[in-house]
């Protein structure tokens, strides 16, 4: 079975030799959607139209620059990202990583080499067992790999910034997680002034996730620290 074939890929290079290249050694190591584009515009085009699993971006493009199409980006997806720098530019790259890229690359690089850093990067944010990547809750499950709750075969698409403060809570389950750690994990670094919505987005997953968003059962408050998500392991007995 092709590990990789499901992934959606998103290119975007505005040279032309470089993007019909990678696209065509992707497809060649078992990438059964590559999609292109040369610009921010296509790219944001083609990222609303298409569930992306991972970006390649190119930092100087035509009409932007990669790094604010980054931030465009993350407003409705939180799939990794890869930065193409260009060599002779480090502050390219302190800068892309600084704003939560997964990794970087400098121009010009071995194609192969960039093959096997999409590939590390895809098996590490979605590679667990499948059962890892969905939460059971009580009438309902959030499919991590969708980014979206699945209800009665219904699927409620999570935000970028719920996806990001579910996959923490999941990653501590039934632990607690702290406000400061949760506002890092959706906004990094630079919360500062964020904090404040973090019960809002909160609130807005509970709607998503409980039964009684009132009285939730899944997502805990823990007064004055932050928040448990309470979820029963399948090796649980209990
Ligand atoms: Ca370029």
């Amino acid at each position: 079975m092709n590990e990789f074939g499901k992934y959606r890929i998103l290119l975007i290079e505005d040279e032309k030799d470089i993007r019909k290249m990678l696209s065509e050694l992707l497809q060649s190591e078992g990438f059964d959607y590559v999609f292109t584009a040369d610009s921010c515009a296509k790219a944001l085009k083609t990222a609303y139209e298409q569930p992306i699993a991972l970006f390649v971006l190119d930092i100087m493009l035509p009409d932007g620059d990669g790094f604010s199409l980054y931030e465009d980006i993350r407003h409705f997806s939180a799939a990794p990202v890869i930065f193409l720098t260009a060599k002779g530019r480090p502050e390219d790259k302190i800068k892309g990583l600084g704003l939560g890229a997964d990794d970087y690359i400098v121009k010009p690089f071995l194609t192969g080499e960039l093959v096997l850093r999409i590939k590390a990067v895809l098996r590490r944010t979605y590679g667990k067992a499948t059962t890892d990547t969905k939460i059971m809750l009580a009438d309902r499950y959030v499919d991590l790999e969708k980014a979206a709750v699945i209800k009665n075969d219904k699927e409620i698409s999570l935000t970028a910034k719920e996806f990001l403060l579910i996959k923490k809570l999941y990653e501590n389950k039934n632990k607690i997680v702290t406000n400061d750690a949760l506002c890092m994990a959706a906004w990094g670094d630079g919360y500062y002034g964020y904090e404040n919505t973090l019960p809002v987005h909160i609130r807005h997953l509970r709607e998503k996730t409980e039964l009684k968003p009132s009285s939730p059962v899944h997502i805990i408050t823990v007064k004055g620290l932050g928040y448990r998500l309470v979820v029963k392991d399948e090796q649980d007995n209990i």
